[in-house]
């Protein structure tokens, strides 16, 4: 996959704007995200440009999803964080506003006001069924 000329994240991964980056492999590159929901958020990305993580081979996002765990210890370390939110936005309706496929690594503390309003929606009676078949259709292929 081509980088894309006008992808901020693809300009990052090529060196052509600057980047607070802390790791970079064949795979991946993760760095400090420039308009932080808290100290030490981070971005992890492909180094291929790909828009939505559908997108991507399953063995890249493999390879960098290998990379989480260790960037999760080290976010705990270097913030002092007591938790943090791993976020990844497909599509512009829900959020995504680079279209270049990305990982946010949020750091958390209790009562920090970020997160969403999470307002769960009961089925109505019959409902999940009919939504249950349909995903084991498409899976199914
Ligand atoms: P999205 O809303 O697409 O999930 O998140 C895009 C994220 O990319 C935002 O949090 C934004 O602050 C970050 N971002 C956009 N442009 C740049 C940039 O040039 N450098 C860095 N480090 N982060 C960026
Ligand atoms: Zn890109």
């Amino acid at each position: 996959m081509a980088a894309e000329p006008n992808c901020v994240f693809c300009k990052i991964v090529a060196g052509e704007i600057p980047s607070a980056t802390v790791l970079r492999t064949e795979a991946c590159q993760a760095f400090l995200d420039i308009g932080p929901l808290s100290e030490g958020h981070l971005l992890v990305i492909p180094v291929k440009h790909y828009t939505r993580m559908e997108d991507m081979p399953p063995e890249e996002l493999a390879q960098l999803s290998r990379e989480l765990p260790g960037l999760g210890r080290a976010l705990v370390e270097v913030t002092g964080a007591a938790g943090y939110n791993l976020l990844q936005n497909n599509g512009s309706a829900a959020g995504q506003e680079v279209t270049h496929v990305h990982f946010h690594l949020i750091p958390r503390s209790t009562g920090d006001g970020l997160g969403y309003r999470w307002r769960p929606q009961a089925y109505p009676e019959g409902r999940a069924d009919q939504i249950l078949a349909r995903y084991r259709d498409v899976l199914a292929g």
